[in-house]
């Protein structure tokens, strides 16, 4: 790590990371609930937090799988685990289609993890396709999965543990604002880990995430992502666009709510197709993690996500409620049903 990375970065305080009931007992050390979203911040976070506090607190490693995952994320999940120890484990969420039931997770592991969109059909036939109006997919597909094995699976009671998220110092807007009520920490912020101190501190690791680029991360065709990102990733690997091609096909005019015209789930009110038909013609320059977009070249258009694209963290101020709220204030550019579509 750079020297001046070395200077900047703070070491945690320590009174910052008892959990609730915990602290105070020297029967019950404070717990830690990690969220493991299989991203190279991540897993460094996870590293550092097993490194600095597993003498000390109790740890719970988790990872949320949606079956639209690449499989290099995947494969980066499992090499953690395996080299570091983690004992990670692996959910998925299962949806009861009966109103009123709700979400609860199985055990999986990297052999038998969905590759298919299996819990991300499940998601959709409950709840209808994800898009800017109806974002709830990181929602249901990973923070109440997690909770649900947290809860009613490992015994931890609500309240009796910090949710520790990746997000780090040069992402401090996605901060969740009610983070201390919610019992979210994000400690590479905290400690003032940046991209650059992230990419550094894997360069010394045996094994790295070895997807094209960040374009792939996550559900590799995620809604959330720029559209650069989306045209290079259906350029490239259009089969990646098979799955959301199939649901808007399959479940456009399922849905709960009175919609006046199928639903879709790109911005724009753009379908899986529009996209590919648009990457085909390749009238766009290509995604690249090394290219930097100075602001006068970044088009709100091609450039623009909605956090969780870049990264699907629980508890980031994107997932959710919030990436609603950041809807209805028209920072999104469209609400997504194929009527207006131009
Ligand atoms: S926000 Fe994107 S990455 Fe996260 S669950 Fe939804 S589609 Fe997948």
């Amino acid at each position: 790590m750079h020297a001046e990375n070395t200077a900047r970065i703070q070491e945690p305080a320590s009174t910052a990371l008892h959990a609730g009931h915990c602290s105070a007992s020297s029967a019950c050390r404070p717990r830690l609930r990690i969220s493991f979203s299989g991203g190279r911040t991540s897993a460094l976070m996870t590293r550092l937090c097993v490194e600095r506090m597993s003498a000390t607190h109790d740890i719970l490693i988790t990872f949320a799988n949606t079956g639209c995952e690449h499989e290099k994320t995947l494969d980066f999940v499992n090499q953690c685990d395996k080299h570091f120890g983690w004992n990670v484990v692996w959910l998925e969420s299962v949806f009861n289609m009966t109103r009123g039931k709700g979400v609860v997770s199985r055990v999986v592991s990297y052999e038998t993890a969905s590759r298919n969109g299996e819990p991300f059909e499940g998601y959709i036939q409950k709840n209808g396709l994800p898009n800017t109006m109806n974002p709830r997919c990181t929602d249901r597909l990973k923070e109440m999965c997690m909770d649900h094995y947290t809860h009613k699976i490992h015994g931890w009671k609500r309240g009796s543990y910090q949710t520790v998220i990746g997000i780090r110092a040069d992402e401090i807007d996605r901060v969740n604002p009610d983070y201390k009520e919610k019992g979210f920490m994000y400690p590479l912020a905290d400690w003032g880990y940046r991209k650059d101190d992230v990419k550094a501190a894997l360069m010394a690791w045996p094994f790295d995430l070895e997807l094209e680029s960040e374009a792939y991360g996550n559900c590799t065709w995620c809604w959330k992502k720029s559209h650069r990102k989306l045209l290079t990733v259906a350029k490239n690997h259009p089969e990646h666009f098979d799955f959301p091609a199939r649901m808007e096909a399959k479940y456009g005019t399922h849905r709960l709510s009175n919609e006046p015209s199928p639903r879709v789930m790109f911005r724009k009110n753009r379908t899986a197709l529009d996209i590919l038909e648009e990457a085909k013609e390749g009238n766009f320059r290509e995604y690249s993690d090394n290219d930097y977009i100075a602001p006068q070249l970044f088009t709100f258009d091609m450039d623009y996500s909605i956090g969780c694209g870049e990264s699907c963290e629980i508890g980031s101020s994107f997932s959710s409620q919030n990436s609603q709220a950041h809807s209805s204030a028209g920072l999104n550019d469209a609400p997504c049903s194929k009527s207006t579509h131009g």
